[in-house]
């Protein structure tokens, strides 16, 4: 799977990160960098959403 915007390898965090800011059915990928242009989110600030999603148990992050 790689990112449709610069086609960089992608991480199970970011397609779960692109799963819960686009939608669940999302059947195109986004890096973080690139999704950080999307939604005009710094980088950074994904980075903690994700640590969030991932500490609230949700499946689309793999646990630590
Ligand atoms: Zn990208």
């Amino acid at each position: 799977m790689t990112c449709v915007t610069c086609g960089k390898d992608l991480l199970p965090d970011e397609i779960g990160a692109t799963k819960k800011l686009v939608n669940r059915g999302a059947t195109e990928f986004y890096c973080l960098d690139c999704l950080s242009k999307r939604f005009d989110v710094p980088r950074q600030r994904l980075e903690q959403k994700i640590e969030e999603w991932r500490s609230m148990g949700c499946l689309l992050f793999e646990q630590k």
